[in-house]
């Protein structure tokens, strides 16, 4: 077997649960082997029934009684399971052949998370265990995947476990550097990721892999910005009057810090080098008009400028955007996505090659072969985060080497922007739009949710819109979690018989939005809520990056103890970006002292760079079985924050291999 062979080729392993492991981005062995566990599930002695706690996990051994089954839309099961020192609670949802199965008096062993029920504790579908297969699991730490419908964590483990068997990856770093570093043998990182004795193992195993996907990254900056310095500027831009015009005719005033950072961006095109300069601004703080300035110079000195970034639905949004506020210039603007016809593609390749077109925006699609300029001046990569170093290189390399502008969320400290930007000028934008008004935050559990509903019911009656954020596109036996497609159902009922109740006639058009449905249908949506047909929106994190639907004001995060605080902070920033007072609720799913604590972060500070320091203050380096932060440079493992460290040493071994 080789790394490149399909899924396929693996034992166990057919055509159907192949299809199903491409879903997750699966297709090689190697993806299989590098898809690493999100977390593992630890099964420990069964313990006291007294000691069972709210949000924690437990295992009880003891013997059932008051088995009770309840028929109806949910079928319910329930009983009690009690040893020497008390009795839980057990519920069942749509398992009816529990009771025939279950008999009362006899003893059993149960595992599952520790919820309120009411005035008492419970498990709802809890796991039932043969002894000897809980023994075989004991004191060992189950790996648990990003998974989809049909495949389990257990299969995805037993592939990767097979995988290994025939594969020994090849090692890339001397025994000596190693050594001093306490860097595991990859073959050994890979193999005790899936497969750990202990957390402690699993970290040695992670330090690893993390420093390797720094090292592979800062490989790949290095050559993406070669002596930039020495770069010749051949796009001398030296007239900014429709720059001035475009500024005048804005419905606000630039603040200072986009005045200042539009004056580093004349100053670079105007003189003897290429501008690389990388704009690092918290969400809403108004990148985008500094990108459309720049383009709009550019175009105007007779060169095209191209736009990419990470999204279909960001990139039309962009483009309606540039369309409505460059028209009055004449410039010609295209849109360049990959849901759209060959056929259209092609044209525009046409007309991008012969100069009929002054501004391409568009996704990755921007960097397939067929694109090519007249006369690129200008690359514009808007959260640049979000792209692979190789991707930005591509477009880099669509012209004979443009100006490049970066623009990203990512609150980074100082001492590593040094190192991820390396030579890029950089421009921080701090302050925010002044007519706006800070977020007001809550966080609340799950019982305020009919709270949350008619709060943001009354929102909508005011002519206002809605976010609503579930961690699962669909629901699941084995993940817990709020999904969306079964919340749109309820909360449809829900506004229909609050319409009903109110008498008030208040029509509330709810949809939801997805990354499993086709880009055309995530387009339709978004337009139709950023048009304000749809009023509540309820989505999984897609809409996390650059949306803008100013009219907007409530965000509500379901299971937010299931995100990272950056991430968080991010779906945040859809809202607030209007003149209007905007709410951001984070919904917790689970309680415990941990979750509260990191929430409080985000409920008390509306600032990213404050977010970022606070959560790693909390967090500490080496806790990295928290909640990862997600989407960061398209890392697996890795965590600019929490493995500060390693991104030093692995910038050291980079230069030091030159
Ligand atoms: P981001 O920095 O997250 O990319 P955007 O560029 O999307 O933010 O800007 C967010 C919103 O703020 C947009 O609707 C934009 O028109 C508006 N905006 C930008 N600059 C200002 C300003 N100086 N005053 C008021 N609103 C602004
Ligand atoms: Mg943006």
């Amino acid at each position: 077997m080789n790394l490149t062979d399909n899924v396929i080729n693996i034992k166990g392993v057919g055509e159907k649960s192949a299809k199903l492991l491409e879903k997750l981005g699966i297709i090689t062995i190697e993806d299989l082997i590098r898809h690493y566990p999100r977390n593992y599930d630890e099964f420990l002695i069964p313990a006291p029934i007294n000691t069972a706690r709210e949000g924690e996990i437990i295992a009880v051994e003891g013997a059932i009684s008051r088995l009770a089954s309840r028929p109806g839309r949910k079928h319910i099961v329930t009983c009690y399971v009690s040893d020497a020192t008390g009795a839980l609670k057990l519920v069942w949802f749509n398992q009816p052949y529990l009771v025939k199965m279950l008999k009362p008096g006899y003893r059993y062993l149960f595992r599952g998370t520790v919820k309120r029920d009411n005035a008492e504790l419970a498990i709802n579908q809890a796991k039932m265990y043969k002894r000897e297969e809980y023994v075989r699991l004991l004191n060992n730490l189950q790996p648990i995947y990003d998974l989809t419908k049909g495949i389990t964590s257990n299969f995805i483990s037993k592939s990767v476990n097979e995988a290994l068997k025939d594969i020994e990856l090849e090692e890339t770093l001397p025994l000596s550097f190693r050594k001093a570093n306490n860097l595991l043998k990859i073959n050994d990182a890979v193999n005790t990721i899936h497969f750990p004795k202990t957390k402690q193992d699993a970290l040695l195993a992670r330090r690893r892999l993390v420093f390797d996907e720094f090292t592979e990254f800062l490989t790949a900056l290095r050559e993406l910005q070669e002596k930039k310095n020495e770069e010749e500027n051949r796009y001398r831009i030296t007239n900014y009057t429709e720059c001035e015009d475009l500024i005048s005719n804005l419905p606000f005033s630039l603040t200072s810090a986009q005045k200042k950072t539009f004056d580093d961006i004349k100053k670079d095109m105007s003189g003897n080098t290429l501008m690389s300069r990388m704009i690092e601004g918290d969400v809403g703080s108004g990148k985008t008009i500094l990108a459309m300035l720049a383009v709009l110079a550019v175009v105007k000195a007779g060169y095209q400028a191209a736009v990419m970034v990470p999204t279909e639905v960001l990139a039309k949004q962009h483009y309606e955007e540039f369309c409505e506020r460059l028209e009055k210039y004449g410039v010609r603007t295209e849109l360049l996505v990959g849901s759209q016809t060959a056929a259209t593609k092609k044209k525009i390749y046409a007309k991008a090659a012969n100069g009929e077109i002054d501004i391409i925006i568009g996704t990755h699609a921007l960097i397939q072969e067929g694109l090519e300029f007249r006369n690129l001046g200008l690359a514009v990569i808007d959260e640049q985060h979000r792209f692979g170093v190789n991707q930005r290189k591509s477009l880099k390399e669509k012209g004979l080497k443009p100006h490049i502008l970066s623009m990203s969320a990512t609150p980074i400290p100082r001492s590593l922007s040094l190192i991820l930007y390396g030579d890029m000028d950089l421009s921080v934008i701090k302050e925010m739009p002044a007519e706006r008004l800070p977020i007001k935050n809550a966080v609340v559990d799950t019982g305020y949710r009919p709270k949350a509903f008619n709060f943001i019911r009354n929102e909508v009656a005011n002519g206002h819109q809605a976010y609503i954020i579930c961690p699962m596109v669909e629901g699941s036996d084995e993940v817990e979690g709020e999904n969306v497609v079964d919340y749109t159902e309820d909360l449809k009922e829900y506004y229909e018989l609050a319409a009903f109740r109110a008498q008030d006639g208040l029509k509330i058009n709810v949809e939801y939005l997805h990354g499993k449905l086709s880009a055309k249908e995530k387009n339709s949506i978004m337009e139709r809520f950023a048009s304000g047909e749809i009023q509540v929106l309820v989505s999984t994190t897609v809409v996390e990056v650059g949306v803008n639907v100013k009219n907007a004001t409530v965000m509500m995060i379901e299971n937010a103890e299931k995100f990272g605080l950056a991430q968080l902070h991010q779906l945040r920033g859809r809202v607030g970006r209007g003149k209007w007072q905007s709410y951001c609720i984070f919904m917790k799913g689970s309680e415990g002292k941990d979750i509260d604590e990191r929430l409080d972060i985000l409920k008390n500070n509306n600032n990213g760079f404050k977010v970022a320091e606070e959560d790693l203050r909390l967090r500490g380096p080496g806790d990295l079985f928290g909640v990862r932060q997600s989407g960061e440079l398209s890392w697996k493992l890795a965590d600019i924050y929490a493995d500060a460290d390693l991104l030093a040493l692995a910038s050291e071994y980079v230069k030091g291999k030159e």
